[in-house]
């Protein structure tokens, strides 16, 4: 603590010269830039935002930067969810979301070429009109692609396609000290030393700053299906899941949710489109399963073969989603649960832990027994088909010593537990500066020195997003 200086207004005409107009100081700078999606880790204001419009801008920032010990806390869009992009030390965020142009497709190579700041959105909307798919399918649209690579963004299609480093191929950076490097080339394998692309995807702003990216896409597929299926209880619905995966059907997306929260996201979106009661039995739970493929004949197909699968593990019921009103209604319930969350309690935090598939059950049994034990409201959802789970602590009316004791503990429980079975700290979004303590425990000292000296090795002044995953400050 302590080692770095204050921005100096030397420091602050340096920076505009640089980025002309778009270097922004103490009052002007915009209340967004003090936290990400999860306040509750804390606001800090940085003391200077540069908006930046270039790999050489970029380079130019870090090398005044890096000179005078100044922090860099690179930003994309922030809608973080492990407090990654916020500036705890202060110093200088470098947001990356002007560099927002989708710069070259290469149709013989299947690969894009994009600037960081492009919006995951624009990407698949514009992959869409050349009949190419972007694959990873995070829940929050607007994110940047700079941030989806430096997060390894996960989301819904994991379970067929893989997650955000799957599709990155080659990516320009800017280093702490100035340098500007190329990772990667745009080949479909590579064995050629120790891949420093991979160190790059998912370092979430701490290695460097990726200033331009060149992604995998892949056809899209023509049609797609969903199925709504409703379970008795939670056990029920998930035991069907490696059923479902064992059967090579492959889907495209595999969701489980308990009742309550669905309940709530259509109560926050105003439709009600699962079904809660089916020959007198309510459904305690929920399985949201995507298949995709080149024409309906093959999805129907695939639609009867696994719901045989269903019907033999105790769905209750299998709702098609075969139009695009019901598809998009289904999908739009289950991208809101965050938002349907957030909107019932008063502050909440997270946990993203991911476990094997064969635990998800009994790991989930164990997290709502926490809610009896530590007296909160403990709410969950996640990706059944790839064991990510997103499991939230609700304050409610709790007041704030109360509300922080009893969070703690439940977080530790969890986090205890989802290790001692074999599972990780993040699936998707990270660790930033709030799961540092959950990560130390998790991957032991030796691992946490290991990525220590990798940070220094990039970083030699610690200069970039500091106390974030291994740093702690
Ligand atoms: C409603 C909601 C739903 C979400 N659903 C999902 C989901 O399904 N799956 C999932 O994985 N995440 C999800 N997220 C989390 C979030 O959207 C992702 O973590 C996303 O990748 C962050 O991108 P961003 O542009 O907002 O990055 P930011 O929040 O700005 O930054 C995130 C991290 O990346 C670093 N960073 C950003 N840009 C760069 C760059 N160019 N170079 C180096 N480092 C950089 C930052 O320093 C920070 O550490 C969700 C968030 C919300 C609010």
């Amino acid at each position: 603590m302590g080692q770095y200086n204050k921005v100096t207004a030397d420091v602050i005409e340096k920076l505009k010269a640089i980025a002309p107009n778009r270097v922004f100081a103490g009052e002007e700078i915009n209340e967004d830039y003090i936290h990400d999606e999860m306040p509750i880790y804390g606001k800090f204001a940085p003391e200077v935002v540069v908006e930046a419009a270039s790999t050489e801008e970029i380079s130019e920032v870090m090398k005044v930067c890096n000179e005078n010990c100044i922090p860099v806390i690179p930003r994309g869009a922030g809608t973080g969810l492990a407090g990654g992009a916020v500036a705890i030390e202060g110093g200088v965020v470098l947001c990356t979301t002007r560099m927002n142009k989708i710069l070259e497709y290469d149709m013989e190579n299947l690969s894009v070429r994009v600037q960081p700041g492009v919006l995951l959105q624009n990407l698949a909307d514009d992959a869409a009109t050349r009949g190419l798919l972007y694959p990873p399918d995070p829940g929050e649209k607007f994110a940047t692609l700079g941030g989806n690579v430096s997060t390894n963004a996960g989301g819904m299609r994991a379970v067929k396609y893989g997650t955000t480093r799957d599709y990155v191929r080659a990516m320009t950076v800017v280093l702490p000290t100035g340098e500007i490097v190329n990772f990667g080339s745009n080949v479909k394998k590579t064995s050629t030393g120790y891949s420093l692309l991979n160190l790059m995807i998912g370092s979430e702003g701490t290695l460097g700053i990726i200033t331009e990216l060149t992604l995998k896409l892949v056809p899209a597929p023509k049609e797609i299906i969903s199925l709504i299926v409703p379970f008795e209880d939670l056990n029920a619905c998930i035991g069907a899941v490696p059923k479902v995966l064992l059967s090579g059907l492959n889907p495209q997306a595999l969701e489980f949710m308990e009742k309550d929260i669905v309940r709530m996201s259509e109560k926050y979106l105003e439709k009600q489109v699962f079904p809660q009661v089916i020959d007198g039995i309510e459904a305690g739970a929920y399985l949201l399963i995507s298949f995709d493929g080149d024409s309906m004949e093959e999805l129907e197909q695939i639609s009867e073969q696994v719901s045989e699968i269903l019907f033999e593990e105790g769905a209750i019921d299998i709702l098609v989603a075969d139009t695009p009103e019901l598809k998009k209604n289904a999908w739009a319930a289950r991208g809101s649960f965050l938002e349907a969350i957030q909107a019932d309690t008063s502050e909440l935090d997270e946990c993203d832990v991911v476990v094997p598939i064969s635990k998800i059950a009994s790991y989930l049994e164990y997290v709502n027994s926490l809610a009896e034990k530590h007296d909160v409201r403990i709410k969950s959802f996640g990706h059944a088909g790839d064991g990510n789970l997103h499991i939230y602590v609700c304050r409610d009316e709790l007041p704030q010593d109360e509300w922080e004791a009893k969070c703690k503990a439940a977080m530790d429980d969890m986090y205890a537990e989802a290790d001692r079975i074999g599972g990780l700290v993040s699936g998707e979004h990270g660790i930033g500066h709030a799961k540092q303590e959950y990560l130390e425990k998790c991957v032991g000292p030796v691992e946490m020195q290991l990525m220590q000296n990798i940070k220094k090795v990039f970083d030699p002044n610690l200069i970039l997003n500091p106390g974030k995953v291994c740093y702690k400050l």
